[in-house]
Formats: C-alpha cells, sequence, structure tokens
C-alpha cells in the first residue's frame, strides 16, 4: 500500500510540477514580449451599415512571438488578464496605437477607436490618468476614443468603478459593454454605470436564419438596448442575412468577418481610404 500511494503521489507531484513550470514560463515569455514590444495592434473596421461608411474600428492584440510566430488572443489573454499583466501588454498596444492611426486620414475625425479594457484596468483610476494623459499627448483627440469593458469579469467596487467612468466621460471617452448577455451582470452594471453602448456579441448574431429557437434572446437585448436608449454594435457579423436582418431591427452598427477582418496596420489604411471614396 506505501508503495502505490508513494507511486500516486509522484505522479501527482510532476503534473502539478509541469503546470506549475507552463505557468511561470508563459508568465516569463509575456513579461519578455512586453520588453520587446512583440504585441502589436490589429485593426477591425466597424461599419454603419446604415450610412454605408466607416463608424470605427475595434484594436485587437496579436503576440509577434519572437518576431516570427503569431500567437492569437486566445492563447495568453486569458492568463495575461488573471496575473495582470495585460495592464503592461495594453501599454505597449495603446502606444503603438496612437502612433499608427495619428498617421491616418479619416473621412472626418469622429472615427471612433475602440480599445479592450478588463474592470480591473478601468478601477484603478491613477493607472486611467496615466492612459489619458497619453491620449492627450497624442494627436488623437480623447473623444476618438473608446473602452469596451468586458462582462466575462467582475468589478470588485461597482461605485468606485462608477467614478471612473464618469471621469473617462468628463475626458471624452465613452465606455462600451463589451460581451453584453455572456457574463456578469450587464444589467446591473447598466444600473450602476453611465454607459451608452453595448456590443452584442457574435454568440447572439450567430442564431440569425439558422431556424435557432434560440433567436429570441438576440431579440431581446436588442430591445432592451433600444428601450435603454443606447447605440448598438454586433460583433461576429459574417453573412448578408446576419447584416440584413440586425439592419432591419435597428442595428446599424457593425462588425465582422462579412465586411472584413482585423488587419495589420498597412491593410487597415488601405481599407479606410477605399472607403472614403465609396
Ligand atoms: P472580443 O472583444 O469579443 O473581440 C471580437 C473577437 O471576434 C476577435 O477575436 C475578432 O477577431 C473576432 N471576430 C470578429 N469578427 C468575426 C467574425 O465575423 N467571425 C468570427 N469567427 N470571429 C470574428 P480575437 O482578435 O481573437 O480576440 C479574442 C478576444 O480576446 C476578444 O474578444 C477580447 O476579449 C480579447 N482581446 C483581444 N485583444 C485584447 C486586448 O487588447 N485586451 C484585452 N483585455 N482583451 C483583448
Ligand atoms: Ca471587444
Ligand atoms: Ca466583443
Ligand atoms: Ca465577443
Amino acid at each position: 500500500l506505501f508503495i502505490v500511494g508513494a507511486f500516486f503521489g509522484m505522479i501527482v507531484f510532476f503534473i502539478v510540477n509541469y503546470y506549475i513550470k507552463r505557468k511561470l514560463s508563459l508568465h516569463s515569455l509575456i513579461l519578455k514580449g512586453i520588453t520587446r514590444k512583440e504585441f502589436i495592434p490589429y485593426y477591425q473596421p466597424i461599419i454603419d451599415v446604415y450610412k454605408n461608411e466607416m463608424y470605427g474600428c475595434e484594436v485587437l492584440v496579436r503576440w509577434w512571438f519572437n518576431g516570427k510566430e503569431l500567437i492569437l488572443p486566445d492563447d495568453f489573454i486569458p492568463y495575461a488578464e488573471n496575473s495582470g499583466l495585460i495592464i503592461n501588454i495594453t501599454d505597449v498596444l495603446l502606444e503603438k496605437t496612437l502612433m499608427q492611426l495619428s498617421s491616418v486620414n479619416w473621412q472626418d475625425s469622429s472615427a471612433i477607436i475602440s480599445i479592450n479594457m478588463i474592470p480591473g484596468q478601468l478601477e484603478d483610476k491613477q493607472h486611467m490618468r496615466e492612459v489619458v494623459d497619453l491620449i492627450i499627448k497624442s494627436s488623437i483627440s480623447p473623444k476618438q476614443i473608446a473602452f469596451e469593458i468586458t462582462e466575462r469579469m467582475s468589478f470588485s467596487d461597482l461605485d468606485k468603478a462608477a467614478t471612473v467612468i464618469d471621469y473617462l466621460k468628463a475626458q471624452g471617452i465613452n465606455v462600451k459593454l463589451d460581451d453584453a448577455g455572456t457574463g456578469y451582470g450587464s444589467f446591473s452594471y447598466i444600473q450602476h454605470f453611465n454607459l451608452q453602448s453595448l456590443k452584442i456579441d457574435k454568440m447572439f448574431v450567430d442564431t440569425i436564419g439558422t431556424h435557432d429557437h434560440k433567436l429570441f434572446v438576440l431579440d431581446s437585448i436588442i430591445a432592451f438596448g433600444k428601450k435603454a436608449g443606447m447605440e448598438m454594435i454586433a460583433e461576429g457579423v459574417e453573412t448578408k442575412q446576419q447584416s440584413d436582418y440586425l439592419l432591419q431591427n435597428g442595428v446599424y452598427l457593425q462588425q465582422g468577418f462579412y465586411f472584413s477582418e482585423p488587419l495589420k496596420f498597412e491593410q487597415f489604411r488601405i481599407f479606410v481610404e477605399q472607403n472614403k471614396r465609396k
């Protein structure tokens, strides 16, 4: 019995050890990536389908690992968010975004540049002050910046967050509710915060045209957004049928592969130019 126990003990030890080492190495690789500025912004256009023009874009991080291997967010964002490293990644990303987009010739200067933030970042007022300073120092107006705050993670202090959101709004930065309906409290966030926009998750857009009996969830979110007088942006729009359905139901701000994938800066710049000529 002792031998069997020792044997299983060893196995457990090796498994735990393996996972700790793997986490540690991801941690140090991300740290290295931050100093080497391997995190770069891709830009996905958001289209105003009603006006047939660009509304703006969402900034989506890509990890250009060792300068040669492209790693997508799903493989490092969850760890970065839970460990707090996301703060440093966002700093690198924001710096690059402000630099690159300042040379874009928008149709007018009202295009909105949307950046993903997690509740923990938003609750830190001192850090938000530094972020705002960075934006003010750039040639991009804070009015052109929005933060998408995911509801996949919860806030620890709703009142504190509400103060920061008001501060940002006073600076011209709007906060949008991201992944609305998928996580912790859309309703309580809307109750507590001064939010003007919500992003409808791909999960709900996917139910359009599939005879999915859950289409009523999407319809309810849209009805809710309308009642609340909120601007709505649908994400993950892949087909004309989805786009038409959303437009018919009053959701004219749309983002998805039907219009464009997230683009590297040079491609994004071309996309903006081509859209102006339309
Ligand atoms: P998200 O904020 O919901 O972003 C939308 C995701 O859907 C992006 O995935 C985008 O590439 C993808 N997408 C857009 N249109 C379509 C479509 O038509 N079809 C399909 N299949 N996918 C579409 P991505 O870039 O892989 O990012 C995944 C998630 O990682 C994001 O989801 C966001 O939660 C997180 N993320 C990305 N960048 C950042 C960042 O800078 N900071 C933080 N905190 N999270 C980020
Ligand atoms: Ca987002
Ligand atoms: Ca989203
Ligand atoms: Ca989403």
